[in-house]
């Protein structure tokens, strides 16, 4: 069965469908009322799944985004369906759904006229999901910036505080960075910045954060790690960078006209989480301890006290 053609740019990917008939009625119009009423995209796909619910009885289902992000709810089952989602040439990911027994040929045609329905609901929502993530990413590093810092780190404060877990704030700030500008010039300074960025990436896990405050200054934020564990991976943070190359002819016009190969070193500033720690005080603590890390030659790890 495929809906290639038809207006709502429902493609159906798969399926093992088949099975008795089954009539269940629709309120399209509550429905549409229902999944517009929300921007946000998980409540969106929320709605749509628990509309489906009410008509399939379904025991499991994934959305996976046209970026491979996933989002499920209920067991994985032996018969399972799946719809490609697309509005007005948009890719919008997919929708897969489980249960014990087969999807039937008017069951199938139900999800069909359900997506096609919430297409316009979840590609908006969507799209403000996108324009949300792009005001906390620092455009040339890609990493979070300021406001990520501040939404994610309070939201991770107080999990961290409410499940007596432990929470480690790095602050990395490069090394007479100026001089390095002053000498190859902003380019190079920006390619430098850019694999500051990896090496945060890589010496971290994907459920941390990393992110550029502004300038040359960075902050990690390490859920789940102690004091210990934040200064481990502050020295491996500073070892990474002190590892960056990067080939540099100098710019016309540099200050200090030099080709050569640049080279970064930085200096870390580490707090974790006390009992009444907010996230200013965290903050404040990793950068007293980055200044003293300065003071006392740079290019090394101090924790604040
Ligand atoms: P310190 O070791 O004390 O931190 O010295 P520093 O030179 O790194 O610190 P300072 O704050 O004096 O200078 C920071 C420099 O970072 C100034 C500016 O030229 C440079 N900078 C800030 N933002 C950017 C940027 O986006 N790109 C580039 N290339 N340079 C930047
Ligand atoms: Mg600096
Ligand atoms: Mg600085």
């Amino acid at each position: 069965m495929s809906s290639d053609n038809n207006a709502t740019n429902l493609r159906l990917i798969s399926s093992n469908g088949g099975g008795p008939q089954r009539n269940a009625p629709l309120d399209a119009l509550g429905f549409v009322q229902t999944v517009t009423a929300t921007l946000d995209l998980d409540a969106v796909i929320e709605r749509i799944n628990e509309h489906l619910a009410e008509h399939l009885g379904h025991s499991g289902w994934i959305f996976t985004s046209d970026q491979g992000e996933n989002w499920q709810g209920g067991a994985t089952d032996r018969h399972r369906i799946e719809y490609a989602l697309r509005y007005n040439g948009t890719d919008l990911g997919s929708l897969a759904l489980m249960r014990g027994r087969r999807f039937d040929d008017q069951e199938q045609a139900l999800v069909e006229s359900v997506l096609g329905l919430a297409a316009p609901a979840l590609h908006n929502a969507w799209r403000f999901r996108r324009l949300r993530a792009n005001l906390e990413r620092d455009e040339l590093t890609g990493l979070g910036n300021r406001r990520a810092f501040e939404v994610q780190g309070q939201q991770w404060l107080s999990d961290c505080l409410r499940q007596d877990r432990s929470l480690s704030l790095l602050t990395v700030d490069l090394d007479h960075f100026k001089q390095l500008n002053d000498r190859f010039g902003h380019t190079v300074g920006d390619e430098i910045l850019r694999e500051v960025a990896s090496a945060l990436r890589d010496s971290t896990r994907q459920s941390d954060l990393c992110v550029r405050m502004g300038g040359e200054e960075f902050l990690v934020l390490l859920p789940g790690a102690d004091l210990r564990a934040g200064m481990e991976c502050a020295e491996r943070i500073r070892q990474a960078i002190a590892r960056i190359r990067v080939a540099a002819r100098a710019e016309e016009g540099a200050p200090v006209a030099s080709d050569g190969v640049a080279t970064i070193t930085a200096s870390v500033g580490v707090s974790s989480l006390g009992r009444h720690t907010t996230l200013q005080s965290l903050y404040q603590k990793a950068d007293e301890a980055l200044y003293a890390a300065k003071a006392s030659g740079r290019d090394r790890v101090l924790a604040g006290h």
